[in-house]
Order: C-alpha cells, then structure tokens, then sequence
C-alpha cells in the first residue's frame, strides 16, 4: 500500500534525542529549542519564534494575546482545521466564517470585507496547501478597519509570498510539526510574534502567566504570577527531533517539490477530467500538498475506492467548519457559500511525503490515467 503520508525521517533525529537525554534539560526552552527558534527566526527573518506544543497551542495562545472575549467577531475561512476557530471560541468569541476562492481554496477577501462588523477583532488567514493568501489584499483591509491578523500557517513553512515567508506577514503566525505536516517533531508547534510590542506578553502566556522567561535572562530577581496564560512549551526532546529536520529543510524541500512537479506534468492531460492545483504567480510554495477536484463528489468517492483497490491511499479533507454540530453553536456563515462546501467535496490529496519512491509516484499517476480513460 502507498501511504498518503509517512512521517519524515532525515538521520540526526537519534543523535540529537541522545544528546538532549545527556545535557540534561528535557523540558522546554532548552538547548535544542533555542537551535529550532533561532533557525527559524533567522531564516524566516521574524523578530520573534516561540516553539509551542502544536499548532492549536499556538493558536490559542493568539486568542489570548490579541484578548479575544465574548462580542468579538473572528472572520476565517470555513474550510480549515477544527482548531483555527476553537482557538478563539474558547475564549467566547463568535466565529464568522466565510468563502474561499476556488482557484487555491484560500479565504476570499472580498467575503472577508462583506462579513466586517463593528464588532471584528482579528482576521484568521489559513494557507491552505502551503500556497499563500492573497495577503496584500488582505492587510489593506485589516489596515483600513484596525483589525488583527493571525496567520494559519501550520502547513506552510518554507513558503512565501512576494519573497516573505508565510506567518510573517500578519501580527501572528502559527506552524505546525505534527507528523502530518512537511517538518515534524510528532507533536509541535511555533508561535510567530511579528509585532514587537507582543513579545514579551507572549513569552508570560507561554510560561504559565509567569515572568520566568525574563527571570532566567536575569532581568528580573524573582518570577511572578503576571497574566493569565498556561503551559505552552514544548519539551527539548521533541525540540531534539525538530532541529534534525530543521537542518535539512532545504533537502525536504527540494524533494517534496520535485514529488509535487512529477505529479504536476504527469497529471496536466487530465485536465479535462479533473482540475489540477493553481500557484498565484506571487507564490512560492512548500509541496504541503498535492490535489485534484473531481465534477462532483460521487466521483471523488468512486476514484477514492478505485485508488484503493491498487494500493494507493488518497484522502478526501476539510468538512466545512459551518456545517459542523459545533461550527453551528459557535459561529455561522456570512455571506454566499458558492466554493466552499462544493468545491470540499469534490477535492481528494495525493499520497505525498518526503522519500516517496518514484516508482511509486509513477504507480499513482499511471492509475489514475487509466481510471479517467474508463
Ligand atoms: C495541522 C493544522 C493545524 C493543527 O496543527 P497541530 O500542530 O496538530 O495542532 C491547524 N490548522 C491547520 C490549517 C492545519 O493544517
């Protein structure tokens, strides 16, 4: 069976974990974690990186700094992740979710200024596939009525737009190391802090509302109870595993796109049958993901099993967050919902990971020609 994903592995993961075990300092901000942000705030040129145990941690952390409360409205897409709207509904706000455009199933912001109230607090962008928002559009808007902006980017981390790198261009941006994801530690995270007055209240929120982080930069003699905030560190052993891959981004890289690439020219004659994925020219992207919409959602399915049969796992993805039991309690949808739940069922992701065998790409893209000649 080809895997739709498998867990990336690149060689000083086990040295590193080693080492972390001999230092000894296993809980969070150590040594390796000091490696892992400092690799990220240099090379995505961010003032600020804070490793976090997931994404969704990150997130939350967000709803707490931008002090999200009940009233407040939060505009994001429907189609994304449960954690991109729990992150502020735990916190009482309501959820204002809206359309994507088709074209990169990104957040549409033209929809974004429709669903603006007096109300909105912050928009939530989310990139999907690794493949950028149309973010000068959308800080022009957030400029214009003073709004945040948080940046989705579990998926996107070594993509930019117009040469910066996803989750630096908002207030806030979030990454992902889940082992689904292209850089992984199994479980873990990063919060971006690109606005310099924020820095050092997200440094109290990640250690429990406490000033310790201050405290052990000897700023101050002794840590206090300052703000509200929780445990949200992640462990130097998983920080250990993240750095191995961290070093060898570039290689990750280079070769989930020549993967996306091979998938790319090899699937353009079935352009009649399916739609292949669009890359906005301002975009450069990180081969998170490789997708094809199907006419309609009964194709998907039949395709979907027809794969499976020849031992190949491809996946559906997002059930729109509105359509949700929970979507409904605590938000709704504003504005014509004219992509989002057609174009959801309709989408169906490839196997896609890091070493992926040629051999077996060829496989995928040999089957899924004959389905579509049928
Ligand atoms: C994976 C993902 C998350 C959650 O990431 P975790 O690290 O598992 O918490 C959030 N948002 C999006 C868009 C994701 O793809």
């Amino acid at each position: 069976m080809i895997p739709f994903n498998r867990p990336c592995v690149t060689g000083n993961e086990q040295r590193y974990i080693q080492k972390a075990i001999q230092t000894p300092k296993l809980s969070g901000n150590g040594p390796f974690g000091k490696r892992c942000t400092d690799w990220l705030e240099n090379h995505l040129n961010c003032e600020k990186a804070l490793l976090t145990p997931s994404c969704t941690a990150a997130l939350e952390m967000t709803g707490l700094l931008i002090e999200a409360t009940g009233g407040d409205e939060i505009i994001m897409p429907s189609y994304t992740f449960v954690s991109t709207a729990n992150a502020f509904a735990l916190r009482g706000a309501s959820i204002r979710f809206v359309d994507v455009e088709p074209e990169t199933m990104n957040i549409d912001p033209a929809a974004i200024e429709r669903a603006i109230t007096k109300h909105t607090k912050a928009i939530v962008v989310v990139h999907y596939a690794g493949v950028s928002c149309d973010m000068d559009a959308i800080m022009k808007i957030a400029n214009r009525h003073h709004l945040w902006v948080i940046e989705d980017a579990a998926q996107a981390l070594m993509s930019n737009y117009k040469g910066k790198p996803l989750g630096t261009i908002g207030h806030f941006g979030t990454i992902s190391f889940h082992e689904t994801k292209n850089y992984t530690c199994g479980e873990g995270g990063a919060l971006l802090v690109n606005e310099s007055d924020a820095i050092d209240r997200a440094e109290i929120i990640q250690e429990k509302g406490t000033n310790r982080s201050q405290f052990i930069k000897g700023m101050v003699d002794k840590y206090t109870w300052r703000d509200i905030g929780s445990s949200f560190l992640l462990s130097d052993l998983n920080a250990a595993y993240l750095y191995a891959q961290l070093q060898n981004a570039d290689h990750i890289n280079d070769d989930r796109l020549s993967t996306w690439n091979h998938y790319h020219q090899a699937l353009q004659t079935l352009n009649e049958s399916v739609s292949l994925p669009f890359i906005p020219e301002d975009c450069s992207h990180n081969a998170h993901m490789y997708y094809l919409k199907t006419d309609d959602e009964n194709t998907r399915q039949q395709l979907i099993e027809y794969l499976k049969a020849h031992d190949i796992m491809a996946v559906s993805h997002y059930v729109p967050l509105h359509s949700s039991h929970a979507g409904e309690k605590y938000g709704r949808f504003i504005g014509e919902d004219l992509y989002t739940t057609r174009d959801s069922e309709r989408l169906v992701r490839l196997p896609l990971y890091y070493g992926m065998e040629e051999e077996d790409i060829n496989h995928v893209v040999t089957h899924l020609h004959s389905y579509f000649k049928k």
